[in-house]
């Protein structure tokens, strides 16, 4: 009798929203408090400050939050011990992988999800790439413009804002993995391998 097993094997397709959410959610899980806190606080300085908050949802530069977080923000004297918080942390760790590669998503979803078959599918955002490190890790054109890049730490605005020329960033970068020796504890481990490189 021939048994069709194919299925066992067949790759269940998630698109990279998908992909990064299940990874944000995953990673949110496993933050201490103190990493929580610090993220809260240094992204969304005015999470407790519900004045400032109500003003940045109306002028619609608050992130995308639901109206559920919104009230519970109204009613919490301190909301950053709260469950809901978790909704600014999944959006800032999804922000943290915007130009990762597919591999990049791919292998963390597969530590996340070793005995599924998902795949990751759909076409990387379109990245500037960054004149010191040659990773596509930037803002593309006009949006890329004073981003600072994650790998190398140039900010993406000539010597100027740098205090030093792209020759010596760039030698910098090869010799201690910043532009800068100071700024490598501000550097991720994971962004050497997260974005595409430059052939
Ligand atoms: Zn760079």
């Amino acid at each position: 009798m021939k048994v069709d097993v194919s299925y066992n094997f067949m790759k269940q397709h998630i698109d990279r929203t998908e992909a990064k959410d299940i990874i944000a959610n995953n990673e949110v899980k496993n933050l201490p408090n103190e990493s929580k806190i610090q993220i809260l606080k240094e992204n969304y300085w005015w999470f407790n400050e519900k004045d400032t908050i109500n003003e940045s949802i109306e002028e619609g530069t608050y992130p995308k939050i639901s109206d559920n977080f919104i009230e519970l923000i109204h009613n919490t004297p301190n909301p950053i011990l709260t469950k809901e918080a978790e909704i600014l942390l999944v959006d800032y760790l999804t922000l943290k992988m915007k130009f990762a590669t597919n591999l990049y998503l791919q292998t963390k979803i597969d530590i996340i999800n070793y005995n599924t078959k998902n795949y990751v599918i759909g076409e990387d955002e379109i990245a500037g790439l960054c004149p010191c490190c040659e990773n596509y890790s930037i803002g593309y054109a006009e949006d890329g413009l004073w981003e600072i890049c994650p790998v190398c730490f140039w900010a993406n605005g000539g010597d100027g804002p740098n205090h030093m020329t792209l020759e010596k960033a760039k030698s910098n970068f090869l010799k201690f993995g910043a532009i800068d020796e100071k700024f490598l504890k501000y550097i991720n481990k994971e962004a050497k391998v997260k974005y595409k490189k430059k052939l």
